[in-house]
């Protein structure tokens, strides 16, 4: 018999679903003695973000097969830990897009007409009919960061209410935008200069941080409404105060924050603020659908059948993937790679292999590098299972190839293209790790880790030196360098293995320094 126990509060349907395959026990507000004495004996444990499952509570599972995660994050699992442990964490990304969407708009009309402040207003008794004047939706441009799931919804609803929309999405295809009725700019400045509105729906990675910073705050039209129901680190909160103070941006409404709960925030002490408690995901409908999402991942995987929404894939048992597994970890760094170099929607990509790896089945090879390269942008889990699904639904036509010979044996080349760019890259395993053979047929000969640094340069004498010379004197510690070059004067590239993260304006010096053509940081 199956035991699972619920941790936290799931819809009763999602309850049923389980009990048809399990013992059932549901036992909430536990502390952490009860979880580790719990756990010991179950297969499956279902929660929310109520119950953390970190590392010392993990290391008392006995026979612990399944997490299931109703809702969308998991920074409240150790979920490394739980790889380690052949653990399967499954979780249900899709089920809060509509409630999500449905907030913003809600937030964009209060905002919009004042709506919580004249509640209160009228509460305390007044009838005050001109204090909150408001403006319509109606003809006003909003700007839409990040087209992925939830921010397609908003784009629909806003449509609806007569606005014209503009989007900022690097990786998302010319086509989809148009699919969508959007006008897909090409610079998040540019949107913060045209709109009137303003709405995040991008992930939060180092990417993203302060996306909305000081720059684009001073770009915007003097009485724009922003509007974040994504994450609150994606706006820099200290600008975005003193923006609203001076009135330079008429109102916000935000269902997040840098912090939360929110601890002396002193955007939550001015009147044009309006705001919900991280409540984006919190109606009866996307939490039924959250519960029974992840209910019936459990159910397919205890039956043995592939689940959609596993967030980590712990053992994988063939004996061939162990053939493979070093040419799926070379696949995954050539995929992180080439999302981060071409920076843009990427609408092909052509995987060919050579030597004895193309007589294999490189399925689970393609599979890899396309988790390399989706994951970075997106916000749910990646993974063996839904890879090529997700690459679809973006649009991204994949193809695969053999050469029987090649100078570097078993390798795999990558030719990758977007927005009319394209790249190439070479990789190679050797001794059981990855290699970086080329890059856009420059030779080289690196570890695909960490963080490194790729300048495109004309070869010139002294160039070496003037590059360490720069990083040096911002405290940035080159570990590694290598020239590629294919003919002497020539375009070359240098590809430097760095200690530190290389700051924004440090790269941009470097990147006007004399004869460089361009530079990038990418993190392995
Ligand atoms: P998604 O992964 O479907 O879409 C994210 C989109 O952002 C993708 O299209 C991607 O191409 C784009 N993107 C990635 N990096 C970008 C960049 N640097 N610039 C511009 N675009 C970029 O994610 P989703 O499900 O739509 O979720 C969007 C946000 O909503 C996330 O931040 C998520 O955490 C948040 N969210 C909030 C709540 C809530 O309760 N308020 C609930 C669910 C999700």
């Amino acid at each position: 018999m199956v035991n699972i126990l619920i941790t936290d509060e799931i819809h009763k349907d999602a309850v049923e679903i389980l009990k048809r395959v399990g013992e059932v026990e549901i036992a909430t507000n536990l502390n952490k003695m009860e979880l580790k004495r719990k756990i010991k004996d179950i297969d499956v444990i279902v929660i929310r973000s109520g119950t953390k499952l970190t590392r010392d509570i993990l290391e008392h599972a006995k026979k612990l097969k399944i997490i299931a995660r109703a809702g969308v994050g998991v920074d409240n699992i150790d979920i490394q830990y739980a790889t380690e442990k052949g653990i399967i964490v499954v979780n249900s990304p899709d089920a809060s897009s509509i409630s999500v969407a449905e907030l913003t708009m809600g937030l964009m009309l209060s905002a919009a007409r004042n709506i919580p402040q004249a509640t209160a207003s009228l509460k305390r008794g007044e009838w005050d009919r001109k204090s909150f004047k408001g403006v319509e939706l109606y003809g006003k441009t909003l700007g839409v960061i990040g087209l992925g799931r939830i921010g397609q919804q908003v784009v629909k609803r806003a449509k609806a209410f007569g606005m014209n929309i503009v989007g900022y999405d690097p990786y998302i295809s010319e086509e989809v935008a148009r699919s969508l009725g959007v006008k897909l700019l090409s610079d998040i400045n540019e949107l913060c200069k045209v709109s009137d509105f303003i709405t995040l729906h991008v992930p939060l990675t180092p990417k993203t941080r302060h996306i909305i910073g000081r720059e684009q705050i001073s770009l915007m039209k003097k009485n724009v409404i922003i509007i974040n129901c994504a994450r609150g680190g994606l706006i820099d909160e200290k600008a975005l105060y003193e923006a609203l103070r001076n009135r330079k941006i008429r109102a916000a409404a935000l269902d997040v924050f840098e912090e939360e709960p929110p601890k002396n925030n002193p955007l939550l002490t001015l009147d044009n603020v309006i705001g919900t408690p991280h409540q984006g995901a919190s109606t009866e409908e996307a939490q039924k659908s959250a519960g029974i999402i992840v209910a019936e991942q459990v159910v397919k995987i205890l039956r043995g059948e592939p689940a959609e929404n596993i967030v980590n894939l712990p053992a994988i048992p063939s004996e061939k993937m162990g053939k493979l597994k070093p040419y799926m970890d070379l696949a995954e760094k050539l995929g992180l790679m080439t999302i981060q170099l071409l920076d843009r929607s990427i609408e092909k990509v052509k995987l060919i292999y050579s030597g004895e790896l193309a007589k294999e089945d490189t399925e689970m090879v393609k599979r890899s590098f396309l988790i390399g390269m989706l994951s970075p942008i997106l916000l749910a889990g990646v993974n063996l299972i839904n890879a090529p699904t997700v690459a679809k639904n973006r649009n991204i036509k994949v193809i695969e190839g053999t050469i029987s010979e090649s100078e570097y044996g078993n390798a795999i080349k990558v030719l990758a293209e977007g927005n009319s760019e394209s790249i190439s890259l070479v990789g190679s395993v050797i001794e059981g790790r990855p290699v970086l053979r080329e890059i856009n047929g420059y030779r080289v000969d690196i570890k695909p880790e960490g963080i490194i640094c790729i300048i495109r340069h004309i070869d010139r004498p002294g160039m070496i030196g003037k590059v360490g010379l720069l990083l040096g004197d911002y405290g940035i510690n080159i570990a590694g360098m290598q020239v590629g070059r294919k003919e002497p004067g020539g375009e070359s590239i240098m590809v430097l293995n760095v200690d530190h993260v290389i700051p924004e304006d440090v790269l941009e010096k470097l990147k006007n320094l004399e004869n460089i053509r361009d530079a990038k940081v990418i993190n392995l």
